[in-house]
């Protein structure tokens, strides 16, 4: 019997072709292909500039960091999400400060948002979790409220929709994510999208070490030596052979989105009559991506023993996430920061399903009868 993993990339002969074909090129990296997988990524999005990087956590650092925060300056997130959304605060100096989530899609709650702020509040990160998009119109509300700046991290949401528009224009930044489990992939990599021409220059320097000329810029009998070193940038560069597998990978995204979709909807109505599942809900004005499929269990099944059960079936559950202020690094470093009762709550009962595009419609079956057969026990 086959193990059914929560995700799964899905490379075609085509994509292998396309990689192939720059590793024969003179450019393996800074050549021509990033940048044409960075309009790629403004076509498909509607974003005026975009940024290609080595993996969606250095894509939010490079965020962060253009922002040039003071020191001590705090940044509102939820703890529900992978530990690269927070860390990026910390890596810059500053603080990340935790908001509660809704129980009904783990978003970051905004009325907790305006709970947490304070004087030395300047950003929010908010993340769309599983590829449903945030509150966005409120959240904007509150950052123009208050004079914050937004990053969105739609690790999970390329190709999601809020009020008829794509992913990628609605904070100051947008990153995407382009690991294997995620919608589209380079294996690692990642992406900063914005409207914003200064923010664009600069994290087009943090990516290369804060320099101010590119290798094209600096290539050839006409080019100078010459270059300034502005920012304490580090090197998150992608290489070339990375972007062309991307270019291929974004050209099969809204495919790969209506399998999602299809998957999403076969699992909502087969459990729809599960009394001990709450399945996920998805507001209105919006186009979830579902990058995860996510469940609550009643919290009269034990969801431990459910989920080993599932494993010891084959069936590769995963459990997204554990709240960011459990771990032990954080705990060390603030202490304490008092529990959040709405995340808590959810991080008891949730348990994530295998979903991805090339997932067997026998699998996406198997997974619904194991599911009740032992939650019936
Ligand atoms: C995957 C992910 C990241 C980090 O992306 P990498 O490309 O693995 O560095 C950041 N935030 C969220 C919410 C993610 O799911």
């Amino acid at each position: 019997m086959k193990y059914i993993p929560y995700g799964f990339q899905w490379i075609d002969e085509n994509d292998i072709r396309e990689v192939i074909s720059v590793l024969k090129s003179d450019w393996i990296t800074t050549g021509p292909k990033i940048q044409e997988f960075e309009d790629a990524l403004c076509r498909y999005t509607g974003a005026s500039h975009s940024v290609a990087v080595n993996s969606g956590t250095s894509a939010l650092d490079i965020s962060v960091q253009s922002l040039e925060l003071p020191p001590s300056s705090e940044v509102i997130t939820t703890p529900f999400t992978f530990v690269a959304t927070s860390n990026s605060i910390i890596y810059n100096g500053l603080k990340p400060v935790f908001a509660d989530i809704c129980e009904d899609t783990r978003n970051i709650d905004p009325d907790s948002i305006r709970n947490k702020i304070s004087e030395r509040t300047k950003a929010i990160i908010y993340v769309d979790y599983a590829g449903q998009p945030c509150d966005i119109k409120e959240i904007k509300e509150i950052a123009e409220d208050f004079d914050l700046y937004l990053i969105e991290d739609a690790s999970h949401a390329i190709g999601s929709e809020y009020e008829n528009k794509k992913t990628g224009t609605f904070a100051d930044m947008t990153i995407f994510s382009f690991h294997p489990v995620k919608h589209i992939t380079t294996g690692e990599g990642g992406a900063v999208l914005t409207d914003n021409e200064e923010l664009h220059e600069k994290l087009s320097m943090l990516r290369s070490h804060g320099i101010d000329k590119t290798t094209s810029e600096r290539y050839g009998p006409d080019a100078s030596w010459a270059y300034d070193m502005k920012y304490l940038g580090r090197n998150y560069r992608i290489t070339d052979f990375q972007a062309a597998l991307g270019i291929s990978q974004l050209g099969k995204l809204d495919s790969y989105l209506d399998k999602r979709r299809e998957i999403a909807g076969i699992y909502s109505e087969l459990f729809a009559d599960v009394p001990e599942i709450t399945i996920p809900s998805v507001r209105k004005n919006l186009k979830h991506s579902w990058h995860l499929y996510t469940v609550l269990i009643d919290s009269r099944v034990h969801r431990d023993v459910f989920f080993g059960k599932m494993r010891a079936n084959n069936i590769g559950v995963n459990l997204h996430y554990i709240p960011i202020y459990k771990f032990s690094y954080y705990q060390g470093k603030y202490g304490s920061i008092g529990e959040l009762p709405v995340t808590e709550d959810v991080f008891k009962r949730i348990i994530t399903l295998p979903l991805f595009p090339r997932m067997q419609y026998d699998d996406v079956l198997k997974v619904v009868e194991t599911t009740k057969k032992l939650l019936s026990k």
